[in-house]
């Protein structure tokens, strides 16, 4: 009786430990696994993470594009063949240098092509296409995006090449002057406008019109604004003399005073085709311009 309880309190711890020993091994199991999930997510964040870091700087470096590359040609004062290649690539030059920075300070393989750079309708803006490929020891990212870039940022001013490419001129600090041997037309010696690309605050163009401070303001900070007739930036930086595209104009502020003339719109001077005349136009005391009806009535002067 004795031998035969003792081998029944066995079997029975022996059967009571099997399930636990399996419960045990069980969850060990889990926990593993758990662990292995858990590294597996952070490594993946990490990598979202890093990746949108870099993206998040694509902005900044397509306008340090376009700034180095129009600053560029208001020295070497010549048409690019093709402007948006011209940006593609160094774009790309400065992409392949973030992505060395970051794969040394991130412990991460990341490259970033430009696939494209085009026109926007918004001529203060750009697209960009780009591919993204981003892995670390657990995960990968691959992402195509198209993206709009604006052209505003203080930090690296978009320069216009327009004036240095179709006149002689020289700098004077933020105002280029239009010289007497440039084919402009003589009422224009010594005119000047803006050679950097600001977008005008007055969204509503009349608005211009409202008082004389306000038109001057616009003058004198030599703003851009949309204008179907006016190159796009890309145009401006092949020299070319009309776009297709939604450009852009800026007025051409004369000094010498006569009853019209060339209308004082960038795009107007700069057309040896289709110049029209302006009748001048009393901004105050010491500004005119020489406007036609079309954009004296743009800027609500009519
Ligand atoms: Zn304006
Ligand atoms: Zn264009």
């Amino acid at each position: 009786m004795k031998n035969n309880q003792g081998y029944i309190t066995t079997t029975l711890i022996l059967l009571m430990i099997i399930p636990a020993l399996m419960i045990i091994l069980i969850t060990l199991d889990q926990n593993q696994h758990h662990t292995q999930q858990t590294s597996t997510q952070i490594e993946n964040d990490k990598l979202t993470k890093t990746t949108q870091t870099y993206k998040d700087e694509i902005t900044q470096q397509t306008q340090k594009a376009v700034s180095e590359v129009t600053q560029n040609q208001t020295q070497t004062k010549k048409p690019l063949k093709d402007a948006k290649q011209t940006i593609k690539q160094q774009l790309q030059k400065n992409l392949n240098t973030k992505t060395q920075q970051y794969q040394k300070t991130h412990n991460i393989q990341i490259e970033c092509i430009i696939n494209q750079v085009k026109q926007t309708n918004d001529p203060f803006k750009i697209e960009i296409n780009y591919t993204i490929n981003a892995a670390n020891k657990k995960s990968q990212i691959t992402q195509t995006t198209s993206q709009q870039v604006t052209l505003e940022n203080n930090k690296y001013p978009i320069y216009d090449p327009q004036p240095f490419l179709k006149a002689k001129v020289i700098k004077q600090q933020n105002i280029v002057r239009y010289k007497t041997n440039t084919n402009l037309t003589s009422t224009y010696n010594d005119a000047y406008s803006g050679y950097i690309i600001h977008k005008c605050p007055y969204s509503d163009y009349h608005e211009h019109a409202n008082s004389n401070q306000t038109f001057n303001y616009c003058l004198k900070n030599h703003y851009y604004h949309i204008s179907h007739d006016g190159l796009c930036l890309f145009c401006r930086m092949e020299n070319q003399t009309t776009c297709p595209h939604n450009g852009l104009e800026t007025f051409i502020i004369p000094v010498f005073k006569t009853q019209k003339a060339i209308t004082s719109i960038d795009h107007v001077l700069f057309n040896q085709t289709n110049q029209y005349n302006g009748q001048y136009t009393q901004i105050d005391d010491t500004t005119y311009l020489y406007l036609d009806k079309g954009h004296k009535n743009k800027y609500g002067l009519l």
